[in-house]
């Protein structure tokens, strides 16, 4: 029996008569136009050659079996992605399956995706089994992929420290802490990735603080001078200036990294009769601060003021007024007391807003102070021009209203009564 061509051979003999025929058209017309080469059989020899072709056309399974039709030479029947195609024999998983594997997505714990394709890779199959693309594939084998698994993003499980509210007592600047109480903490779970808080658990309860504020009440009317943030070359040295002047002292809140750059300036304060007190050394502390960074820095600026003019501080103002449970215990931990203010003279707000020095002056006098209120305003942290001008009106009129002035361990030290609660 004659056996049958093969389909490559057969279109192979095609293209070749076709070729034979246009040479000789082309022979005997003399001019081929671009639309008549179109046509011409030559196109048919490349037309059914390349492999993916072959591999993609879809075929019958009784076909693709050889139960019908032409053998097809170097073929072979196989189940790629649910369907029968035929494929070059010795064809590999990959390309079989035509497709990457998809990777699997990053998700959230309640399965929204956070990065598209971040999850575990995609795997291909061979009859059903893990495979690399790279396996070999036999007839009538099935080549599948599965998409990779989601990868839910780790939650992190953290303890947070919530801070206890202050219960005060009694009124005034000075500020002592009876019972620390405790700050709760709370069991936080959050995305690692999202930073996204997916529950808390209250863990301990916070126990508020309890804090007595007391104000001194000298026998006669007196106020206390105090400017925080110095000291400052320019300013702090007109104040001081100024206060020699008219006879009066003042109470320095001293940054410790000022004090460190400008001893001279500490040491004539001291020579002049002026109270030393602590600010902190860099004005870095607020609500979040732990006790040991707030004792570190009541420490450090007390030892710089020592270093300069001999005495340590026993006066701590915390930066801004932040008052915290930490930071009245950090502050009596190391040997300070904790003092405001009853009046802010808002020196700083009218460097800011471009007021003028009687902005000053009449947040100070409007109205006039009670006896033994502290005072506040401000010899460094910026331009205190208005300071000093304000400063000069201020105690000049606080004297003819018939006002002394003195410092705070006088101030508590020899008043003739104090507010403080029962
Ligand atoms: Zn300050």
């Amino acid at each position: 029996m004659r056996k049958a061509p093969s389909r490559s051979s057969l279109l192979l003999t095609i293209g070749v008569c076709g070729a034979v025929v246009g040479f000789f058209l082309s022979i005997g017309v003399g001019v081929i136009t671009a639309r008549d080469a179109a046509v011409l059989p030559e196109n048919a020899v490349s037309l059914p050659m390349s492999i993916a072709q072959v591999a993609g056309v879809p075929r019958q399974a009784g076909e693709a079996a050889g139960l019908t039709g032409a053998p097809k030479l170097s073929l072979m029947p196989v189940m790629a992605m649910g369907r029968w195609v035929e494929v070059p024999l010795g064809s590999r998983v990959a390309a079989v399956a035509g497709v990457v594997p998809p990777a699997g997505d990053l998700v959230d714990v309640e399965g929204a995706v956070l990065e598209a394709g971040a999850g575990m890779a995609g795997r291909y199959l061979l009859n059903g089994v893990e495979c690399w693309g790279g396996a070999l594939v036999h007839p009538s084998d099935a080549v599948d992929v599965v998409r990779g698994d989601d990868v839910v993003e780790t939650i992190a499980v953290e303890a947070r420290t919530v801070p206890q509210d202050l219960l005060f007592k009694g009124a005034g600047p000075f500020f002592a802490l009876k019972n620390a109480g405790c700050p709760g903490v709370v069991e936080v779970r959050r995305g690692e990735l999202t930073g996204e808080i997916f529950g808390t658990e209250e863990k301990v309860r916070p126990k508020p603080a309890s804090v007595t504020r007391v104000r001194y009440r000298p026998r006669e009317k007196k106020v206390v001078l105090t400017l925080d943030d110095g000291p400052s070359e320019k300013y702090t040295s007109a104040i001081l200036d100024l206060l020699k002047a008219e006879g009066v002292r003042a109470v320095f809140f001293m940054l410790g990294r000022n004090v460190a750059t400008r001893p001279a300036l500490v040491k004539r304060m001291a020579a002049e009769g002026h109270e030393l007190a602590n600010h902190g050394y860099s004005h870095v502390l607020d609500e979040t601060s732990s006790q040991a960074d707030i004792k570190a820095e009541i420490e450090r600026t007390s030892r710089a003021v020592k270093k300069a003019a001999g005495s340590p501080t026993v006066w701590f103002r915390p930066p801004g007024g932040v008052l915290t449970a930490d930071i009245l215990q950090a502050a009596q931990a190391a040997g300070h007391r904790v003092v405001l203010w009853d009046i802010d003279s808002e020196d700083w707000l009218a460097a800011r807003d471009g007021l003028g020095a009687a902005a000053i002056v009449d947040s100070v006098l409007d109205p006039l102070p009670a006896n033994g209120s502290v005072l506040l305003f401000h010899d460094g942290g910026g331009n205190r021009c208005l300071t000093v001008e304000a400063l000069a009106t201020v105690i000049r009129r606080l004297k003819a209203a018939g006002y002394g002035f003195c410092t705070l361990s006088e101030l508590a030290g020899a008043a003739a009564t104090y507010d403080y609660p029962s």
